[in-house]
């Protein structure tokens, strides 16, 4: 409610100190004009106060129409109905002002965006997306129209079009948007809908062009493998993702669990992952290693080789992971089973994704996060549960 009259006094202060300057040269002219807009705005207010803020739009706008030098004031009231979800009115008030004669080029511009805004807001994306093209040719909406017009290629998922807005805006969106991440989204599109690996192949290296450090054109570039069974040029791109970003690095075990010996000669693979375990000290390379070993040397072998681990570098995931393998021993400590559901339930207590920018959760990664827009600020919670059951 403090918000909502605040924006009713923005009309109010336009009109004071509209007043207050008009007053040495033609008070007597005017007042009977400001008496009625304050009467009205004050009538706004009181509207307000009682939760209608349809009722006092409308009341005051109707006061506005009376005042010739009311462009600050409209924008305002109008910016008022659209947070509060009057979107019809304030694409109404904002047509009549167009309307208007006098109106420099760059109001025009400004009323024009808003009413581009208007639009989006009443999901009419068309019709915003027109207004918003038709600003670049004004260099002084040029950059916001832009903005807005990248927010909308995404939630459309025309990233051809993304692309082209975001080279507009120098390469750098305001939500952390690159073309690395627009290549990954037309590759995953041209596999996925039509099967054109040799396409997305082609997104994938021009992601890669973009950005060296791009992780997931990487993990893109490992499934296209792993589908065409070249397991050595998966396995390059796997140990490029540590040498790319390593905050991502939980994201290549998985495979190394699938694929395991497929992807590399047994003894070069396990001192792969015993290498990066304790370069990172990531508790996933420990248990995938483990798993390994247990696959091929048996249960006894992963164990001696995930207690050693946990006590050297501790972590909650990696207790959990060797109280997993000791749960499957042939003649396990009864107790065990508690101690690890209890652990268990801790750590899922929680999902095992979150959001840097906003703190939205996920069980999954999500290269944008879906509540702020943002992109790549998802990260893995160190306390995430054991993801090898
Ligand atoms: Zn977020």
């Amino acid at each position: 409610m403090q918000e909502l009259l605040l924006y009713c006094l923005l009309p109010v202060a336009a009109a004071s100190g509209w007043l207050g300057a008009r007053k040495h040269y033609i008070a007597k002219a005017t007042s009977g004009e400001m008496d009625s807009l304050r009467r009205a705005c004050r009538g706004g207010m009181d509207i307000l106060l009682r939760d209608s803020p349809d009722k006092a739009v409308e009341l005051i706008s109707g006061a506005l129409s009376s005042s010739a030098d009311s462009f600050s004031a409209h924008m305002a009231l109008a910016a008022l109905a659209r947070k509060e979800g009057l979107v019809e009115k304030a694409i109404a008030l904002h047509q009549n002002l167009l309307a208007k004669n006098g109106l420099a080029e760059v109001e025009r511009g400004q009323i024009r965006f808003e009413l581009g805004m208007d639009f989006l807001r009443a999901g009419l994306f068309d019709r915003a997306e027109d207004i918003f093209t038709s600003l670049l040719a004004l260099p002084a909406q040029r950059e916001i129209a832009l903005a807005q017009l990248l927010d909308i290629y995404q939630q459309e998922k025309d990233w051809p079009k993304a692309m082209e807005c975001l080279r507009g805006m120098g390469g750098c969106g305001r939500r952390g948007e690159s073309l690395a991440q627009f290549y990954c989204e037309v590759a995953l599109a041209a596999w996925t809908t039509t099967g054109n690996a040799m396409e997305a192949q082609a997104h994938v290296a021009a992601a890669l062009e973009q950005a060296a450090d791009c992780v997931r054109a990487s993990l893109i570039a490992t499934e296209l493998a792993l589908a065409s069974a070249d397991y050595a040029l998966a396995y390059r791109c796997l140990k490029r993702v540590a040498e790319q970003n390593p905050v991502y690095i939980s994201e290549i075990f998985p495979y190394f669990l699938a694929h395991g010996e497929r992807l590399s000669e047994r003894r070069e693979l396990l001192d792969y992952l015993d290498w990066i375990g304790a370069k990172y000290n990531s508790a996933e390379a420990a248990m995938t290693l483990a798993a390994l070993i247990s696959r091929s040397e048996g249960l006894d072998k992963a164990v001696d080789y995930l207690s050693a681990t946990v006590a050297a570098r501790p972590t909650l995931r990696g207790l959990h992971a060797l109280l997993g393998l000791l749960c499957e021993m042939p003649v396990p400590f009864p107790h065990l089973f508690v101690v690890r559901q209890s652990l268990q339930r801790f750590m899922l207590s929680s999902p095992s994704y979150h959001c840097r920018q906003c703190g939205f959760s996920a069980e999954i990664l999500y290269w944008r996060c879906p509540a702020c827009r943002y992109w790549e600020t998802m990260r893995l919670r160190h306390d995430a549960p054991c993801v090898f059951e």
